[in-house]
């Protein structure tokens, strides 16, 4: 999953990178609105964290411009513990949930899964795909009830496909929820993973769809 991290302050800023980059998550981090927009308007993002006190661009006008372009991703507004007005501004303006500063670590990751859960279309914490059972808070994937490991990258690829069973995505959409602007992108990595999920998971979970992509088929 690839998300947007919009925040000004950069200790905290490094703090809340390092921790989603521990959890596997994809992250870009700017520091101002008007770089949030650029980021928005040329990269898709599964969710942004959008702290509402920003230079340059206030935070709820870069989520206003957001859902005036009807740019439906995901937004998680932070605001000061006494913010009240800022919050409910926030949720008004489109917000889908918002986080106190200063972060609660695991509450953050939480409402994170959350929103991405419910962006997904589930209710259900832990989802079932045949015999694969997979829980995205603990990242434990088990086959008949057997655990299989999985690194990191193979199970960012296999939350992107069975999140959406049916959908299609190419070799550049997948790369784009294993890749922040940091890293490097080999040139056969997503093979690579699907090769490795393949193998732990059953020749016949993920098809290969001819010059299009991949996708797990629709049950
Ligand atoms: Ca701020």
């Amino acid at each position: 999953m690839r998300l947007l991290l919009v925040e000004d302050d950069t200790m905290i800023g490094e703090v809340v990178l390092d921790l989603l980059r521990a959890e596997h998550y994809a992250v870009d981090w700017v520091k101002d609105g008007t770089m949030a927009e650029t980021a928005l308007q040329t990269q898709t993002y599964d969710l942004v964290i959008l702290d509402l006190g920003l230079p340059k661009k206030d935070g709820l006008e870069v989520l206003r411009g957001m859902r005036a372009r009807k740019d439906r991703t995901p937004v998680l507004v932070a605001t000061a513990r006494d913010a009240v007005q800022q919050r409910v501004a926030g949720l008004d303006a489109g917000a889908d949930d918002y986080v106190l500063k200063p972060y609660e670590m695991d509450e953050l990751l939480a409402r994170i899964r959350a929103l991405l859960r419910r962006a997904a279309g589930r209710a259900e914490p832990q989802f079932e795909y045949k015999n694969i059972t997979i829980n995205p808070a603990t990242r434990e994937v088990a086959v008949e009830g057997t655990p299989v490991t999985l690194s990191a990258r193979e199970w960012a690829v296999l939350e992107a496909l069975i999140a959406r069973p049916g959908v299609v995505l190419s070799r550049a959409q997948l790369e784009e929820k294993l890749y922040s602007w940091r890293d490097e992108v080999s040139s056969n990595a997503v093979e690579v993973y699907i090769h490795g999920l393949r193998k732990k998971l059953g020749s016949d979970l993920i098809q290969n769809v001819r010059g299009v992509g991949y996708m797990v088929p629709k049950l």
